[in-house]
């Protein structure tokens, strides 16, 4: 019966960077707490694009430029490095879902997976929604005070949606 907590996307940009804002910093230590506490797994997702952002079509409906592969915006805060080091996995993503992270969880089982990181209504959502397509019998849970979003209201839909869908919120 193991554990796993997800990490999502806890990277500068979304923070301070060019995708920044405030409420993404205060929920920093809540995070911290989560990693320090976790006992089992610990897996991250990075979102990452490269110079050609800007075409993809992401990049067409959002054209900032974010998450550019190894620059400082694309990275995590520095307490992270140690549990980034311990890590089981890190999944870079191109897009909000990590298909391969729904890979893991599909040929690793465990009881409970629990989400945190950013951003709430984006690829918080997008992920655990792949979580669940791709293990059903694992208990969904997501921190809502290691979560959050730009857009209150975007964010109180995308809970709404996955309480509807049975992830636990806690
Ligand atoms: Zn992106």
């Amino acid at each position: 019966m193991t554990k796993l907590l997800v990490v999502v996307d806890y990277q500068n940009d979304f923070i301070s960077g060019s995708l920044g804002f405030e409420k993404a910093t205060k929920i920093k230590d809540n995070i911290l707490t989560l990693l320090k506490n976790h006992q089992d797994d610990i897996v991250f997702t990075f979102d990452t694009h490269d110079e050609n952002y800007l075409k993809t079509q992401e990049g067409k409906n959002l054209p900032i430029c974010h998450c550019i592969k190894d620059t400082l915006g694309w990275q995590m805060p520095n307490d992270f490095d140690i549990y980034l080091k311990n890590a089981k996995k890190i999944f870079y993503k191109n897009t909000f879902g990590s298909l391969e992270l729904a890979n893991f969880l599909k040929q690793n089982y465990y009881s409970s997976i629990e989400f945190c990181g950013l951003v709430s209504h984006i690829c918080v959502f997008s992920n655990i929604i792949l979580a669940q397509s791709a293990t059903p019998n694992s208990k969904i849970i997501l921190h809502k005070n290691a979560t959050t979003s730009f857009s209150e209201s975007l964010e109180k839909n995308a809970y709404e949606i996955l309480q509807a869908y049975g992830i636990e919120l806690l």
